[in-house]
C-alpha cells in the first residue's frame, strides 16, 4: 500500500476508557463568528492513558522513567507488524514462529482491532500479552511493542506483571493502536 497509513484512534467526548478514568471530552470552547471570537479553539480533558498512547517506565514501576525520557528511536524506523493468531491472548509459542530479532519494533495486530473501537464500550475480554509471552519479548531485547488493545496486560490475568516485566527490560509500549486495515509485514514507523 503506498503512502502513510494513520494507526493511532481519534480523540473524542464519550470514547471508550478505562474502567475508573474520566470521561473523555472535547469541547469547542470558541467559535469565528460568535462572541466575536476570530478563530475556533478546542478543550480537552482525557487522562494521558486515552485512545492511542505510551506507557512509560513510570507508570508501574515508582521512581523510574517518565514519558519526556522517551527516546524517538523507540517510536520511529522500521516495525514489523505481526498478526497473532490465537483467539484471546498472545502466548509465548506463538511468538517463537515469529523469529524475534534485538531491537526490533513489533507491533502486534489481533481480532481486537475489528472489535474494540468499534464500541464506546470497554470490553473485558480483549486480547493481550500473558506475563509469561511478556517475558519473551523482554529476553528478545526488543525496543518496542505496540498493541491494538487497551493494555498490553489482560484485564484478568496479572496486568502488572505483563506490564512490569516490558518495562522494567526498557521495552517501551504502545497501546491503542488502530490496525484493522494495516496487513502483517514491515513498515516505516513515525511517531
Ligand atoms: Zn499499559
Amino acid at each position: 500500500m503506498p503512502g502513510w497509513i494513520d494507526i493511532s484512534l481519534p480523540v473524542r467526548t464519550g470514547m471508550v476508557r478505562w474502567p475508573g478514568d474520566p470521561v473523555i471530552e472535547v469541547n469547542r470552547i470558541a467559535t469565528i463568528g460568535l462572541d466575536d471570537s476570530v478563530c475556533n479553539v478546542t478543550a480537552i480533558s482525557m487522562c494521558a492513558h486515552t485512545g492511542t498512547h505510551m506507557d512509560a517506565p513510570l507508570h508501574f514501576i515508582a521512581g523510574a522513567a517518565s514519558m519526556e525520557s522517551l527516546p524517538l528511536d523507540a517510536v520511529m524506523g522500521p516495525a514489523r507488524v505481526i498478526e497473532i493468531h490465537h483467539p484471546s491472548k498472545i502466548t509465548r509459542e506463538e511468538l517463537l514462529t515469529h523469529d524475534l530479532q534485538r531491537g526490533e519494533r513489533i507491533l502486534f495486530k489481533t481480532a481486537n482491532s475489528a472489535r474494540l473501537w468499534k464500541t464506546d464500550q470497554f470490553l473485558d475480554d480483549f486480547i493481550y500479552i500473558t506475563p509469561d509471552a511478556a517475558d519473551y519479548l523482554a529476553e528478545s531485547c526488543i525496543q518496542t511493542v505496540g498493541i491494538d488493545a487497551y493494555s498490553v496486560g489482560g484485564y484478568h490475568d496479572r496486568m502488572q506483571e505483563t506490564h512490569v516485566s516490558l518495562l522494567s527490560a526498557g521495552i517501551w509500549i504502545i497501546e491503542g493502536l488502530a490496525l484493522e486495515h494495516v496487513a502483517a509485514g514491515t513498515y516505516e514507523l513515525v511517531h
